[in-house]
C-alpha cells in the first residue's frame, strides 16, 4: 500500500536527474529510530538512492544502508508513531484522521496562485492585431500593455487569474520560475511543464 506524496518544493536548484516521487510508503523509519514517521515527499537520486522527507522534517533513506531502512503499511502493534507526522499527514488529506475529528494542515506552495504566473510577463503569443495575447502559462486571452519604464519598456500580458489550461507545475519549483523556449513554457531548471 502506498500513499500519494506531495511535491518536494524547494528554493534551491535541483539537477535534472533527480526525480520527484508521486507515491511512497505509508510509514518509514530506520532501525535506529524510536518511532515511525510518515513521508510527505520522496526524491530519487541517480544510482537509485531515495530520500523521504517526513511531515515532521526528518529525511529518511538516502545515506542509510538499505538494511537500516524500514517501511510499513501499518506499524507493528505497540510501536509508537511520530505525532507531528500523523497529525499533519491527516490534516493535509494524505490519510484518514486518527481521531475521527477533522484535522487541518495546509502545506505552502501547493495550491495554484491567485494570479497567473504569466501575469505582467512576456510569456504570451500575440494574436492578430497585437492588442491581445494568448498566455502561454494558462491559455487565457488577455490584453497586452506596454510595461516597464520609458527606457526599458516592453510588451507584457496584463495581470489575470489563471485560465483553465494552467500548466502543470515543476515538482520542485512549482510555478515560481517559469520561462519560455520556442513558444513552450518550462521551468527554469529545465523540467518540462505540460498543459
Ligand atoms: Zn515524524
Ligand atoms: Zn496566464
Ligand atoms: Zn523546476
Amino acid at each position: 500500500m502506498t500513499v500519494a506524496l506531495l511535491p518536494p518544493t524547494t528554493r534551491s536548484a535541483v539537477d535534472l536527474d533527480i526525480v520527484a516521487l508521486a507515491e511512497g510508503p505509508r510509514f518509514v523509519r530506520t532501525r535506529g529510530m524510536s518511532r515511525w514517521h510518515r513521508p510527505r515527499t520522496g526524491v530519487r537520486y541517480p544510482h537509485g538512492r531515495t530520500v523521504y522527507g517526513c511531515w515532521c522534517g526528518y529525511g529518511i533513506g538516502g545515506s542509510e544502508k538499505a538494511e537500516q531502512f524500514l517501511a510499513a503499511d501499518e506499524p507493528p502493534a505497540g510501536e509508537p508513531v511520530c505525532g507531528t507526522c500523523e497529525g499533519r499527514a491527516a490534516g493535509a488529506g494524505q490519510d484518514d484522521s486518527p481521531t475521527g475529528r477533522a484535522l487541518i494542515f495546509q502545506p505552502r506552495d501547493i495550491v495554484p496562485p491567485k494570479n497567473c504566473p504569466g501575469s505582467r510577463r512576456s510569456l504570451y503569443e500575440a494574436l492578430t492585431g497585437g492588442r491581445v495575447g494568448r498566455c502561454l502559462v494558462c491559455g487565457a486571452t488577455e490584453p497586452l500593455r506596454a510595461m516597464g519604464g520609458p527606457y526599458n519598456s516592453r510588451y507584457a500580458i496584463v495581470q489575470h487569474p489563471p485560465g483553465n489550461a494552467l500548466v502543470q507545475p515543476c515538482p520542485f519549483h512549482r510555478w515560481r520560475q517559469l520561462t519560455a523556449r520556442n513558444g513552450r513554457v518550462l521551468c527554469d531548471c529545465g523540467r518540462e511543464t505540460t498543459p
